[in-house]
């Protein structure tokens, strides 16, 4: 039995039934109530006094963290029976009371995540019943919790069905496959932003991602190229330079909300770890990691 190739961060807790005492059949989808990342995730899941714990964690950021392996039962689902089956998923929320919402990136992540999961347990489809008869379950079935929220409960049968697609269709990876245009990209977070109010003031959305350490700016991500291809024209006629691209890399999601002062400290006192892991956790949380180092440089 494996474990899924799309783990970007691992955190075992000691919260599990080793091994688990039934075949993989099902999959139960969770949300975090809360905006965790999939390390934070991974430290409420540490303790062993907590009693809880998932196979896997998705964060708002699309990034995937394990803390039980599929081999052994999570802790997650309140029943036994189903989680002896089930693969276990929580989810971050981006919003919280009363809808409890996903971000889009983590909501294709664990479209790609169920996929995975399928392929090597060999399990054939999700088939979502609305209720335990199914193979797609969720946490209120078993307690008296709203888990998994309004949002991700809507969702759940959209995801069976682009994972039931991709499982017979074979297409391919939802999160990578789509067109983004592209308008600039910055090792300076301060230019992004810039290019980022210029795009808005003429009207267009955007987003920025970061990957190899720059600040990406884009305008779009369609399915159909010939829709990017528009976009770009479009931009080009306001005289802004683009490429399109299928290229992906960590959302900036959160804004930044902490002072450069306080992250300094938090980076001398080790939260925000050493080297590229620092630059990468720091980046990708929304902050110039350039104007930290500057600040925990002038203190040590
Ligand atoms: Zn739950």
């Amino acid at each position: 039995m494996s474990n899924s190739k799309l783990v970007n961060y691992t955190r075992i807790s000691p919260n599990s039934t080793n091994p688990r005492k039934d075949k993989i059949r099902k999959i139960t989808i969770h949300h975090m109530a809360g905006n965790l990342s999939v390390e934070t995730c991974g430290n409420v899941f540490a303790p062993s006094s907590r009693q809880a714990s998932s196979n896997y964690g998705i964060g708002s950021d699309g990034r995937v963290g394990i803390y039980v392996e599929e081999k052994n039962r999570s802790w997650c689902s309140s029943s036994a029976s189903n989680d002896n089956q089930a693969i276990t998923i929580e989810v971050a929320n981006n919003g919280g009371a009363p809808n409890w919402t996903v971000s889009d990136i983590a909501l294709r992540k664990l479209i790609d995540l169920c996929v995975d999961i399928c392929k090597r347990n060999g399990i054939p489809s999700l088939n979502y019943t609305g209720n335990t008869n199914g193979n797609l379950t969720m946490h209120k079935w078993f307690a008296a919790t709203n888990c998994p929220g309004p949002y991700l409960e809507s969702k759940f049968p959209y995801i069976a069905s682009e994972v039931n697609k991709r499982l017979t269709g074979g297409g391919s990876s939802t999160s990578d496959n789509l067109y983004r245009v592209q308008v600039g990209a910055y090792s300076k977070k301060a230019n992004a932003n810039k290019m980022e109010a210029k795009l808005k003031s003429n009207g267009f959305d955007t987003y920025m991602l970061t990957a190899n350490g720059l600040y990406k700016v884009q305008t779009g991500a369609f399915s159909q190229k010939s829709n990017a291809e528009n976009q770009a024209k479009k931009l080009k006629y306001l005289g802004f330079d683009t490429y399109i691209t299928t290229n992906s890399g960590a959302p900036v999601t959160s804004t930044p909300t902490k002072s450069i002062d306080i992250l300094a400290r938090e980076v001398i006192r080790g939260d925000w770890g050493n080297g590229q892991e620092r630059k990468d956790r720091l980046t990708s949380a929304g902050y110039d990691y350039g104007e930290v180092q500057k600040v925990v440089n002038k203190l040590m």
